[in-house]
Order: structure tokens, then C-alpha cells, then sequence
């Protein structure tokens, strides 16, 4: 890869300059801080052809995500499926569903391998040797990952009633995995005062604003696997709402670097999802509030949702109300529900955020927020293997028996099949 196209970061607030380094606050007005782009030059150097010549992972977009050199973090990163859900649309009464399956993606089964791989290859840039990140599990297990991959050292702060999968998830990457007892939001202060006292690199913290451009890839993604365009609506979860902020960020830069077949602006209404034991921004949303109040004690199975007081809350939900979308959330039952309503139609075992953002979607179809007859893409953030406990209770035990065919038979549900000859 030749030069960067990044001319530096800028306040999302007032719009002040700052150079390309580890800052993530504006000091006028402590607005964040977002990588700014020389779109002109991308769309000279960049087109559909150059893209699809390369491999099918989230840096064949390398142009429009901020690192000066190669990728050498994550350099396998993304380049999952968009599953075409006939059966789940049938289910749901809907005509055309998609859903992008980051459950698979590598290393460690999650969309936060994006953001990781951006940060982290940022992290080396800028000359790291520690990295670190509060986290509410898969942002541990992909820091941890992927720093053991790079030869980085790294420090993981957790609450420390998280599921023991996403814990032991992140131990056995060699990574200082320290437990907090604390909600996110405090584990997250602490962190801000390590990342200072310290001088490492916190992917979520000083390296954020490069960090967050990785969630872009994800919308370049989909819409390149629909052929350059982008669908009528899509569903998201929300934690921190950096994700649905960043999915029409990519529609709108692959649009004015010249590579979509429409404009997305106006075309696209974006849907939020959370759990109700933790809902700000969907509360908000749904409120007319101008930005979230923050929930000082979130209680849901939802554990990788339970971000009390999200740091892109406002932005999030300027970005829904402006696309004409909408926000739902819904209960823990509602959540175990839709994760094994997704198993059973489209065979994928999304962790507990997928619950959410399905029990959502079905939620705003009832409610006729979203159209049944049109075209619908739901994000699958993680993995169902990590939290299996969420979905235990509403799942058939199996059948045990002794092994002779008498106690099998009454087993069988409807017709017997032919025998094979
Ligand atoms: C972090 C996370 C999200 C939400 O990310 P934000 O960008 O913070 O809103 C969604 N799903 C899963 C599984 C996550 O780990
Ligand atoms: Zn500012």
C-alpha cells in the first residue's frame, strides 16, 4: 500500500483539527475526535475492479481505513458471510432478509476483530509494546487474540461477573486479564486513568478514533455483497452505538468515492437494538430525547450490550432519527427466544446480542416500523458459543436412552422413510 489518505482527526463537535496521534477528545470541547479523509484522492485511486481483485477480507477496503502502512495486526479480518434467511423470513413473514454473519469472524468470532485489527496495527504504528481495553467480553477475547498474535503485551479490564467463556477466552490468549467489580461504565474510568498514568496504547480509549473506523468495514461489506448497493433498512445492536454509527458512515464514503450503483442518503433507515435491562439509546429514541440518560445498573443476559452510558449515545441517536429508522428493546426471555428461532431456521448460533437484534426485528415488523415487503439486512455481532447458559432454558433437553432400538422407536416423530435396500 502507497501513502495514507488520512489528513489527520477532527472534532465531531466543532470540526477543530488534530494531527494523526493516540487522542480521542477535542480539548475545546472534549468532543470526540474521527479521522478525517482525503475522499478526492481515495476516489482517483480506488475503484470496484481494485477492490475485487484483491482477498475477501475487511482490507481489501485498506484506502478508506486509517493505517499508513500494511495491515500487520489482523491482516485475516473480515470477509464474512451475508446469508440469503429464506427460512427466518418465512418465519418472520418478511420478503427479503439478509443476515451478515459476523459470528464467524476471525480470530475470535466477533465483529470486534475489525475494530482490533485497525487499533492494533494503529497501536504499532505509533510504537506500542502495551495495549489494553475495557471491555464487556469480546472486545477482551479480540484484543487478547490478536495482541498475542502481534508479539504485544496486553492488559484486559472486565466486570468481573462476565461469563466465564469470555473470560477464559481472553486467559488463554497469555493475556493480564484483570476483573473489576464494577459496572463497564467504571471499568471504563479506571482504564482512562491507566491509559494516562501508564502511556499504552487502549484500543477503546487514546486509540479510539482509528479503533471505531474499523466497524466501517462491516457496511463496505454488505454492500459489496449486494452488488455496490445498500438495502432498505438495517438492524444493529447497540452498546456503545458505535457500529450503527459507523454502517452509514461506509454507505455514504462508498457513495462519494464514486463505488455504489444509488445514494444511499435518504434510502437506508437504520434500526437500533438493545436489551431492556439495558436501554439508553433505544429508550431515548423512542422518548424523543435529543441523547441517552445513562442506566446506572444494567441487568440483562445481554452481557456484551450492558453499556450504561455509551460513549456515541447522542450520535447514535441523531443518526436513527435522521435515517427515519427507530429503536426497540426487548426482554431476556424475548432474547433466549430469537437465539434458538435463528438456530433452528438458518442453522447459526449467535451469542446473545444476535438474540437481540432478531427479537428487535421481529418486534418492529409487529409493530409495523419496518415493512415486511422490503429489503432488511440484520447484523450477527457475535458468537452463541460463548454465552451458551443465556439459551440453555429454552432448548429441548436430549432424549438418553439405552442403546437398543425399543426405546429409540418411540422417539421418531412422524413418517418412517423407506428403507435403503
Ligand atoms: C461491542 C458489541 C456490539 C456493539 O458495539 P458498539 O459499537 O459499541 O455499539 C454489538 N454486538 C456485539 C456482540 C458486541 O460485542
Ligand atoms: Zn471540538
Amino acid at each position: 500500500m502507497s501513502d495514507s489518505f488520512v489528513r489527520g482527526l477532527k472534532c465531531r463537535i466543532c470540526g477543530k483539527a488534530y494531527p494523526k496521534e493516540p487522542l480521542n477528545f477535542c480539548t475545546d470541547d472534549f468532543g470526540p475526535l474521527e479521522v478525517d479523509y482525503d475522499y478526492a484522492a481515495i476516489r482517483e485511486a480506488l475503484s470496484r475492479e481494485k477492490i475485487e481483485l484483491r482477498n475477501f477480507n475487511m482490507w481489501r477496503y485498506r484506502e478508506l481505513l486509517p493505517i499508513d502502512g500494511e495491515p500487520t495486526v489482523g491482516a485475516q479480518v473480515g470477509g464474512t458471510p451475508l446469508v440469503p434467511a429464506n427460512r427466518l423470513a418465512r418465519e418472520l413473514g418478511v420478503q427479503q432478509l439478509w443476515l451478515k454473519n459476523d459470528a464467524v469472524n476471525f480470530p475470535t468470532l466477533s465483529f470486534k476483530d475489525r475494530v482490533v485489527s485497525v487499533a492494533l496495527s494503529k497501536a504499532r504504528e505509533f510504537g506500542f509494546t502495551t495495549v489494553g481495553c475495557a471491555s464487556t467480553g469480546n472486545l477482551a477475547n479480540s484484543v487478547a487474540a490478536n495482541a498475542a498474535a502481534a508479539g504485544l503485551n496486553s492488559y484486559i479490564f472486565v466486570p468481573a461477573d462476565l461469563e466465564r467463556a469470555k473470560i477464559l477466552n481472553t486467559s488463554v490468549y497469555g493475556a493480564k486479564v484483570i476483573g473489576v467489580h464494577g459496572t463497564y461504565d467504571q471499568v471504563n474510568r479506571l482504564c482512562t486513568q491507566v491509559a494516562f498514568k501508564y502511556g499504552w496504547g487502549f484500543v477503546n480509549i487514546n486509540l479510539r478514533p482509528f479503533y471505531a473506523e474499523g466497524s466501517k468495514s462491516m457496511g463496505f461489506e454488505i454492500a459489496e455483497q449486494l452488488g455496490w448497493r445498500t438495502p432498505q433498512h438495517v438492524v444493529c445492536p447497540m452498546a456503545g452505538g458505535s457500529l450503527i454509527c459507523k454502517i452509514p458512515k461506509a454507505f455514504d464514503e462508498l457513495h462519494k468515492v464514486g463505488l455504489l450503483k444509488n445514494d444511499p442518503k435518504g434510502s437506508v433507515k437504520f434500526y437500533g437494538a438493545q436489551p431492556a435491562g439495558c436501554s439508553p439509546i433505544s429508550t431515548a429514541v423512542k422518548n424523543g430525547w435529543e441523547t441517552h440518560r445513562p442506566v446506572r445498573k444494567p441487568n440483562t443476559i445481554a452481557k456484551s450490550l450492558a453499556i450504561g452510558d455509551p460513549a456515541d449515545g447522542f450520535f447514535a441517536c441523531k443518526l436513527i432519527r435522521e435515517s427515519g429508522g427507530w429503536a426497540e428493546d426487548v426482554t431476556d426471555a424475548e432474547i433466549a427466544d430469537a437465539m434458538a428461532l435463528l438456530g433452528r431456521t438458518e442453522g447459526i448460533f449467535a451469542e446473545t446480542a444476535g438474540g437481540v437484534t432478531l427479537a428487535v426485528t421481529r418486534k418492529l415488523l409487529e409493530q409495523g416500523r419496518i415493512p415486511k415487503d422490503e429489503e432488511i439486512v440484520i447484523c450477527i455481532t457475535g458468537n452463541g458459543l460463548k454465552t451458551q447458559d443465556a439459551v440453555a432454558e429454552v432448548l429441548e433437553q436430549p432424549a438418553v436412552i439405552n442403546p437398543s432400538l425399543e426405546e429409540f422407536e418411540p422417539l421418531v416423530e412422524g413418517a418412517r422413510e423407506p428403507a435403503l435396500v
